[in-house]
């Protein structure tokens, strides 16, 4: 026999980036560096982790390979380095103990649902947490919502005042387990309980709060149910009155509401649903994805009014699954716990004083939601996911930028708030924050950017904000102290945004259509193409200006604008057109309009293509007053989504200067002719459609065959609206322009932190 002589041990050190804490890494590679056979040792480092690994070079190489492979699903590593090192005397693989000085710059991971180990473990009645309502571990369950500060350890979270139990603390500390190091870690012995509360808060002696809940949905209560970052309106989605009943409560008129269904199959029957939207449904961020209804599908129509497209989702914390499992009702109303456009409740005894006129109970939990943070919404377009709202599961992932900048904080618009921290080469925006038009909302505001700053470390000298002088993000901005302010515009920081998440640079032609951004000139703006980079832009190209009767009036009553641009094209008395939806106008209200008008009180000047589209909803009669934001477009579409018409209404281009003025007379002339033919509502509005996406076509073509520019991107509201998005889409690749569009960030207000982020970080180094 030969003595087997071990030649060719080696040891290697690899230099990795973009761990996230919570995720389990480092429990992967150690099984990993074990079924490898290797010794080695895997440490914090402040740019993610230093891991090496020693044993046979095959073996080596065979560890090499699989890492990258196999890192668990929520972890995108970057190998910064490779290198050999001397061997060490060692005989296991082991996981140094966390620096805190190393984690502190560390990324904080966003809540994840329940994963598959954890559910088979809750459904298996010999588990020790057999229904367990908090089962988590290294690869699931709430993250962003439960951190006070960082680094990220149970003593800054929310679970804090858990002590872990004996068994708890063994899967804790054992490499080999699931639970190793997961600051989440519990079970019904030491971890948070779930409690049912009346619609007063006294608490319901019952054996299982989860199974009576469910009793109670069934029955048709509305049950309000704690989450991941915040309170739910829930009723049985299938019983008319519970809808009714929680539709009144709420004040929500027409407003859609989300629904939950137990399975992505459940879903698919009730919805068309594509692999990617199934895909989105069931990733772990679980948004609620936007899908159209099956048309042959009963269903109480007080869930969608007027709506073809549901907002599905799935459970996505074991309460949800639980739930499901207890009660017979096949979808669930999953509203945000809250008064119409508040912030949602968060916490037990603020849900109790503010829901308790709308809920018959409260499913509750002791576990406290240190963050609010809504759930996200996407909707499948162009081929793409598109964020309408980035907020749960995808808080707080950056967004990856080109360049490194110096910190900024940005604040945002009003609408659908979001703010935005950079720190090096990575953009970190908000949660949702929402409209920032109640105390509530602007407190909360505030308690966001000061929880983003904090779980980043960073406190940045240089804000960046909207030119709005009366939003309250401007002011709020206004108001700091020994701080750079940057103002920026509004569709500027839109295509900046779009930009930015596309990882462009230099001068692009940007469209930016939405409802409202303040313009240089105080006009409204809306319907801009921009020539622009990240130091600056040229207005390019815009709607023509009308009237906006009444400001905020308007924007609720499109009926004002259909009155705004027919007065402009045929004169002021209107009354003549005879067109059907003008017999809904009360006639005292219209002068009064038409006098605000032709004397140009409280009728700033607008070139918005959100109120172009309400007018032509109120123009053909599809409506004339709205309940949220919105509304009309969202009908619009729905409407020419019945038609396949490709013929497109004119737009007039008319050259003031340097500058395209879009002009809408031969839109409304063709508009009118088709309303006084009884032309379908479906067909014209697919032709207004066509009509838009051709008229920024032909712009972005008149650009760039003056200025040589190829790459079109396109950002604001508008762009949540698919059927404008797609048919844009189609028609800028048809002229071989090189089209980008949103799906990192919102295209709506959600996104302009990002823009006015980078804007600023560039300005600060030029
Ligand atoms: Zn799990
Ligand atoms: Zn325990
Ligand atoms: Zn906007």
């Amino acid at each position: 026999m030969t003595e087997t002589v071990r030649t060719s041990v080696i040891r290697k050190v690899i230099d990795v980036a973009g761990i996230v804490p919570g995720v389990g890494f480092r429990p992967f590679v150690y099984r990993l560096a074990n079924e490898c056979g290797l010794t080695g040792v895997i440490a914090n480092t402040p740019a993610g982790a230093s891991i090496e690994v020693q044993g046979e070079a095959e073996a080596v190489e065979r560890f090499l390979e699989r890492l990258p492979k196999e890192v668990p699903p929520r972890t995108k590593i970057t190998v910064l380095g490779l290198r050999e090192a001397e061997l060490q005397p060692e005989t296991g693989f082991r996981i140094a103990a966390s620096r805190t000085d190393a984690s502190a710059r560390a990324l904080i991971s966003p809540d994840v649902a329940v994963c598959e180990d954890c559910l088979r473990e809750m459904m298996n009645p010999r588990d020790r947490r057999f229904r367990y309502p908090f089962i988590n571990c290294m690869n699931c369950g709430p993250r962003f919502t439960i951190v006070h500060d960082i680094p990220y350890d149970r003593a800054r979270t929310a679970m804090a005042k858990f002590k872990m139990c004996a068994a708890c603390q063994a899967e804790y500390e054992n490499p080999a387990s699931r639970r190793f190091h997961a600051q989440t870690n519990a079970c019904w012995d030491c971890g948070p309980q779930v409690s049912l509360l009346g619609a007063d808060g006294a608490r319901m002696d019952v054996a299982e709060p989860i199974r009576e809940a469910a009793r109670l949905l069934q029955q048709g209560s509305v049950v309000a149910i704690k989450g991941l970052g915040g309170f739910h309106l829930a009723c049985d989605a299938q019983n008319e009155k519970a809808v009714g009943k929680l539709r009144e409560r709420k004040r929500r008129v027409e407003k859609p509401f989300a629904i939950m269904v137990r399975r992505v199959e459940d879903a698919a029957r009730l919805c068309v649903a594509d692999e990617i939207s199934k895909k989105q449904m069931s990733s772990f961020e679980r948004p609620i994805v936007l899908l159209p209804r099956r048309a042959a599908v009963a269903f109480v129509p007080g869930v969608t009014p007027g709506n073809r497209y549901w907002g599905v989702f799935l459970p996505y914390t074991p309460v949800h699954h639980l739930l499901f499992q207890s009660g017979k009702f096949e979808a669930l109303v999953m509203t945000s716990g809250n008064l119409s456009e508040e912030p949602v409740t968060i916490d037990n005894e603020e849900a109790v004083r503010r829901l308790n006129r709308i809920t018959d109970a409260f499913l509750a939990h002791d576990r406290e939601i240190v963050r609010r943070c809504d759930d996200s919404v996407v909707r499948v377009a162009a081929g793409q996911p598109q964020k309408l709202r980035r907020s749960r599961g995808f808080v707080p992932v950056p967004v990856q930028l080109e360049k490194e900048m110096q910190p900024v904080l940005a604040v945002g618009g009003e609408l659908k708030n979001t703010v935005c921290v950079v720190r090096g080469s990575e953009a970190f925006l908000s949660q949702h924050v929402g409209d920032l038009e109640n105390v509530e909302s602007c407190r909360f505001f505030e308690e966001a950017v000061q929880h983003l700053q904090r779980i980043l470390d960073t406190e940045p000298k240089v804000i960046a904000h909207d030119l709005h002088p009366d939003y309250f993000s401007t002011k709020w901005a206004q108001e700091r102290t020994g701080v750079e302010l940057v103002g920026v515009q509004h569709h500027h920081a839109h295509v900046a945004a779009c930009m930015a998440e596309n990882h462009l640079d230099g001068k692009v032609i940007g469209i930016a259509l939405d409802g409202t951004g303040y313009g240089t000139d105080g006009a409204i703006w809306g319907g801009e193409v921009l020539v622009a980079d990240y130091a600056g832009f040229e207005r390019a190209a815009h709607f023509e200006y009308v009237p906006l009767p009444g400001g905020a009036a308007a924007i609720h009553e499109p009926w004002r604008m259909a009155v705004s641009y027919l007065a402009k094209h045929y004169g002021n008395e209107v009354e003549k057109l005879g067109l059907p939806f003008q017999a809904k106008i009360d006639s005292r209200k219209l002068s009064v309009v038409l006098q605000m008008m032709e004397r140009e009180i409280n009728s700033l000047r607008t070139s918005s293509c959100g109120r172009l589209f309400d007018a032509v909803a109120a123009t053909v009669g599809l409506r004339g007053t709205v309940n949220f934001e919105a509304q009309a477009a969202i009908e619009l579409e729905m409407a020419a989504r019945d038609s396949v018409s490709e013929s497109a209404y004119p737009l007039d281009l008319n050259l003031h200067g340097a500058t395209w003025q879009i002009g809408t007379k031969s839109l409304f002339d063709w508009l009118l002719k088709d309303i006084r033919q009884q032309t379908s509502v479906a067909e014209m509005s697919r032709k207004f459609h066509n009509g838009l996406a051709l008229v920024f076509v032909n712009v972005a073509e008149k650009i760039r065959a003056k200025m040589g520019l190829n790459r079109v991107c396109l950002s604001g509201g508008c762009f949540m609206n698919a059927l404008l998005l797609e048919t844009m889409v189609a028609e800028m690749k048809e002229r071989s322009l090189e089209v980008f569009f949103h799906t990192e960030v919102p295209a709506g207000d959600g996104g302009i932190s990002l823009g006015q982020a980078v804007i600023a970080g560039r300005r600060l180094e030029g």
